[in-house]
This record gives structure tokens, sequence and C-alpha cells, in this order.
């Protein structure tokens, strides 16, 4: 059982562009994946698709075993909102609210009420090492701490699944390599984590490399084929 497959998938947006051509993929419950390759290839698209924030052209996506093309969009939210955890480049927070509402949000979609959301939220603030950072917003963060709330944030629901893409391309390298670590330990407590990094050192750190080009995964060092 994969937690996350894509069979044949190709993507093409408005205008001709082919980003994605082909992809197979299969990524195992508890595997920490890198995607590397160079801009353009096609790596954020493909985050996207397996998120199913977008739809492929053609192709089958699978999400912890549904077919993700036969779900309603209600359950395709909710598929989203227990299943799979984002981590973007641009953090993504919600400006003039604070580190724990943030975190807080994360649990928008899960019917839990906003007392219990606030208390979880600390929890993970302090598993990220934010315990003194509740009441920050995120102007008032560094930007290696503002991704530390955005992956509390994607963590918080405990999703078996967690996506990132660039997570730490706009951080400095100490703050990258504590952001690294975060995702290390988010790995070892049982989460899948698909990483998308330009990091080749960062890249080979990791168990597993999957190499995009020109909307093709090129290389890939371990997994199965679906
Ligand atoms: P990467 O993440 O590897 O930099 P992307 O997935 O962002 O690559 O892009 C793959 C290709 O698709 C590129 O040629 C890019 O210009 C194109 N592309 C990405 N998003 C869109 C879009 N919304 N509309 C049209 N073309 C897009």
């Amino acid at each position: 059982m994969s937690i996350l497959s894509l069979a044949g998938v190709r993507k093409e947006y408005p205008g001709g562009v082919v980003a994605l051509d082909d992809v197979s993929l299969a990524v195992q419950p508890g595997e920490l994946v890198a995607i590397v390759g160079p801009s353009g290839s096609g790596k954020s698209t493909m985050l996207h698709v397996a998120g199913t924030l977008d739809r492929p052209t053609r192709g089958q996506v699978t999400v912890d075993d549904r077919d993700v093309s036969r779900l309603t969009d209600r359950r395709l939210a909710a598929l989203r909102a227990h299943t799979i955890g984002f981590v973007f480049q641009q953090f993504h927070l919600a400006g003039g609210v604070s580190a724990v509402d943030n975190v807080a949000d994360g649990l928008l979609y899960r019917g839990v009420p906003l007392r219990e959301r606030r208390r979880r939220a600390r929890l993970v603030l302090e598993r990220v090492g934010l315990g003194h950072r509740f009441g920050h917003r995120p102007n008032e963060l560094s930007g290696g701490e503002r991704q530390r709330v955005a992956i509390a944030r994607a963590a918080v629901g405990s999703p078996p699944l967690l996506l990132a893409d660039e997570p730490t391309g706009n951080l400095d390298t100490a703050a990258g390599a504590g952001v690294l670590e975060l995702l290390r330990e988010l790995h070892a407590t049982g989460t899948t984590v698909v990483v998308i990094t330009h990091d080749r050192d960062l890249a080979a750190s990791l168990p597993r490399q999957v190499v995009m080009r020109d909307g093709q995964v090129v290389a890939d060092s371990g997994g199965s084929d679906v």
C-alpha cells in the first residue's frame, strides 16, 4: 500500500505548457523523499497535483489508497484536511494573527472547537521550539520562525503525509538547517515527508531522491514503481 501514488500523470497548462509528462511515482508510508531538479522542471506542479490542490490533465493520483479523481469535492476536502499537511516556500501565514491562531487554523476544517484548537496549537508550537512566541504575529518573527509556525500549522492535525515546497528556499543556511531538522523529527515520529529542494547537499542527506527534468522523473534513488 502506498500513501501516495501518481501513475502516468500529465499536466498541461493553458498555452500549451506541458508541466508534467507521464510522471509515475509511488511513496510508501514512512518515507522521507527529496524532489530535486532545475527550476521549471515541474516539481511544484507535481507536489500540487499530488496534494490534490490541482487536478492532472491525464493519469491517476492516489492518496491513502483513494483515487482522488473519484472523490466528490466534499470528500476531497475531507481527505486533504485529514491526510495532507502543506508547507510552502512563502510560508502563507495570516498576517495580523498570532502564531497560536495561525497554527490553530490548521484544524479549522476538522470541527475542533476553538479552545481545543488553541490548546493543540500551543503544544505543537512548543514542539517546534516556539513556546516563547505564542502571541507573536508573522511580521514579529524571523524567517526561520515563520517557517516553524507554518510547519506547526501543517503538523497540528498529525496528517500522515506532509508535502513541503522549497521550505528552506527563503531561509539562510542556519534557519534552513533548523527547518530540515524539524522535518526529520516529524518523519521520525511516523509522518511521510515529501520535500522539494534545490539544495543538493540537503537532498543528498535524505534517504531517497527523485530527480525531475522537463516534466519527467529522470532518476529515482529508491522506492518501487507503480
Ligand atoms: P518547478 O517547481 O520545478 O520550478 P513548476 O512546476 O513551477 O516547476 O513549473 C513547470 C512548468 O510549468 C514551467 O514551465 C512553468 O513555467 C509552467 N507553469 C507552472 N505553473 C503554471 C501556470 N499556472 N500556468 C502556466 N504555466 C505554468
